[in-house]
């Protein structure tokens, strides 16, 4: 079945090409066909009326210009070797006119025919039409081809692009095994179960178990959802396959859905096989859904997907794994069991996990004496395991423009700094915006240090970078999994701080201060609104589209709270927000000279550490406590 169709569009192909260059060769023989007759020789006009004159001229045949005839008997023509007799010629009649040719035609009794130059019907029509057919047709041959190009079913040929360009999916036999998968311990046993089935499935055919069918690996960006996947085929010595989400989504109509028929047809005559989807959210979201129309395309790959995920038959040992960043965006078809319905979480790594991330993408990078991978993964809380392997990389980076040939711990602080804060900036400021900048930092590094819930300090400095001016940089001691409500308020106090400095100092504001504010009012929003942080409005949740409109169905559902709720939701957030500004501006404010500490000094050294932030505030005067004390 499957040959049979494969090698038919060749074999129609080439007939079709046959045709093709046959219509061609006709156009050829209606156009040139009156110079295709060259058995009659030709003579010249002179030559013709010699003839004419010696009464050898038995008939004449005139049509236009052209004039043949027969002899009555034979003239030579030529010379020498290749003298010949000819008893027919053909001539072409004198653009001038010949006006005594009748009367001399008449005289010597020749026989005058005359044919007109008009065609029949059939071949005007065949002459006006052909070459039209020829170039629709090109057209509707190309245009097929290209679409076959796409669709994977086109074949070699002068105008193929060329099939291997077409990246369609990849078979791979993957190297990757759970031993470069770092952390993740959860996600593993679960999916040691999924190897051991694909290792064996006849074994637990005979046991009649129900099998796997889809996996869904759920987990932000760069927490290894690719590498996992690659991970079970690697573990489990079978071959993988992939195609990305958004490969489906291209410009040919019907492409995507042809290309998961292809590529679940591969893979089941492969089996056992596993197949990768990666970024299934750009196909499998809620169908019908987001702004506007033209959602067809990803649709029909959806449907094909669900379809062939049912069409699996017992037999079939092929697991699919999908992956995803956005499970919530999902179309609850895809879950259901029989489909997707395993989900395995991967979250960002946690300190242990970090060191041991760390560890894999350092086996080949030559570490100096003091670098401590504890420290490096303490210091990178938050980061996915994307992006301490991007950190190893940036750190070896510079370690390697300084000639140096191992990466010291100076490097991995460089490079955490240009990944976290963004590259240095070459600015000019002007000593008044230093000014302005080293208050503010100071505000944030006071209310920092000085609220005891607060993330502790890790560094300040007033050097731009990226897009901002300053930062004021704190690192919490241990990943946090819960957030309590004192914790989120100090975080806004501090958010605050440096706003409160510039307001305190200089009797002004500054646009500097915008972006703490909209973190600081998103912060408090999120609190009232997700974790039910207000007294005023109680244990409850509201919800406050924060899917993006491209993304999902948030935007068709209406807002589940009255407009009276969402005036106290703005009241509540408000609150917050300006109780934190005055908590920062007392703060601050019972601290003045130590602000003014810390502010010259970033302005003299442009970056302070924590330790000398903490000597800075010990060593300054106690006239500031008495007057918090006073407070
Ligand atoms: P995702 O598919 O989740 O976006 P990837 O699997 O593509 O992320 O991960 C990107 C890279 O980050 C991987 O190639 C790998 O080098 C690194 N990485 C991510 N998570 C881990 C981990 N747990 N252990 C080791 N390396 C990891
Ligand atoms: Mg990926
Ligand atoms: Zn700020």
């Amino acid at each position: 079945m499957n040959n049979l169709k494969k090698t038919l569009p060749d074999g129609s192909q080439s007939k079709r090409s046959f045709f093709w260059l046959g219509l061609l060769l006709l156009l050829f023989l209606f156009y040139f066909g009156s110079y295709l007759q060259p058995h009659v020789p030709e003579i010249s006009y002179s030559a013709f009326r010699k003839q004419l004159t010696e009464g050898n001229v038995s008939s004449v045949t005139v049509q236009e210009d052209k004039l043949s005839g027969s002899l009555k008997k034979p003239m030579e023509l030529g010379s020498g070797e290749n003298k010949i007799g000819i008893k027919e010629f053909r001539t072409i009649l004198p653009s001038f006119g010949d006006p005594k040719l009748l009367s001399l035609l008449e005289k010597n009794k020749v026989t005058i025919n005359t044919k007109s130059e008009e065609r029949s019907w059939f071949t005007t029509l065949i002459i006006g039409l052909l070459p039209w057919i020829l170039i629709i047709g090109f057209f509707v041959w190309s245009s097929k081809r290209l679409q076959q190009r796409m669709g994977g079913l086109g074949k070699g040929g002068p105008f193929s692009f060329g099939k291997s360009k077409a990246k369609l999916y990849q078979r791979t036999s993957s190297d990757v095994t759970f031993n470069d998968v770092a952390g993740l311990r959860n996600a593993k046993k679960e999916l040691s179960e999924i190897v051991d089935y694909l290792k064996d499935p006849s074994k637990f055919r005979n046991l009649g178990g129900e099998l796997p069918r889809g996996i869904l690996m759920i987990g932000p960006p760069g927490t290894g959802k690719t590498l996992m996947s690659r991970a079970v085929a690697g573990e489990a010595n079978v071959p993988f396959y992939s195609i990305s989400g958004s490969e489906f989504i291209e410009m040919f109509v019907g492409v995507g859905a042809s290309r998961v028929r292809d590529l679940f047809e591969k893979a089941k005559k492969d089996a056992p096989t596993i197949i990768f989807i990666d970024e299934l959210d750009s196909i499998g979201r809620v169908r019908g859904t987001g702004l506007g129309g033209g959602h067809d395309e990803r649709e029909q790959t959806l449907n094909q997907i669900l379809a062939e995920m049912d069409g699996f038959s017992e037999h079939e040992s092929v697991v699919v794994i999908a992956a995803t960043n956005r499970p919530d965006v999902l179309d609850p078809a895809l879950i259901r069991p029989g489909r997707f319905d395993r989900r395995v979480v991967l979250d960002r790594p946690h300190k242990r996990a970090r060191k041991e991330i760390l560890e894999i993408h350092t086996r080949k990078t030559p570490l100096a004496e003091d670098v401590d991978l504890e420290v490096v993964a303490a210091t990178t809380v938050g980061f996915s395991g994307a992006d301490i392997k991007n950190l190893v990389n940036e750190a070896a980076l510079l370690a390697g423009r300084k000639d140096k040939d191992k990466v010291e711990a100076e490097d991995f602080e460089l490079a955490l700094d240009k990944i976290r804060l963004g590259i240095e900036r070459e600015d000019y400021i002007s000593h008044e915006d230093k000014e302005i900048i080293a208050y503010h930092e100071a505000g944030h590094t006071l209310m920092a240090e000085l609220l005891p819930k607060a993330d502790p300090l890790k560094k300040v400095s007033i050097i731009p970078r990226g897009r901002a001016l300053g930062a004021t940089e704190q690192l919490p001691e241990e990943d946090r999994y819960n957030l309590s409500r004192s914790y989120l308020l100090d975080r806004i106090a501090v958010m605050l701080g440096g706003r409160s400095a510039e307001k305190l100092v200089f009797d002004d504001l500054t646009s500097g201060a915008g972006d703490d504010l909209k973190q600081a009012t998103q912060l408090a929003r999120r609190m009232v609104c997700q974790w039910g942080m207000s007294e005023k409005l109680g244990p409850v949740t509201f919800r406050q589209g924060e899917t993006h409109p491209f993304l999902g169905r948030e935007i068709a559902q209406p807002k589940d709270f009255s407009e009276e709720t969402a005036r106290i939701i703005d009241e509540e957030v408000r609150r917050i927000v300006q109780e934190m500004e005055e908590k920062a501006e007392k703060t601050i404010h019972a601290n003045r000279q130590k602000l003014d500490v810390l502010a010259q000094a970033l302005v003299e050294h442009e970056t302070l550490e924590k330790e000398e932030v903490d000597q800075l505030l010990n060593s300054s005067t106690g006239d500031a406590d008495e007057r918090a004390a006073a407070n």
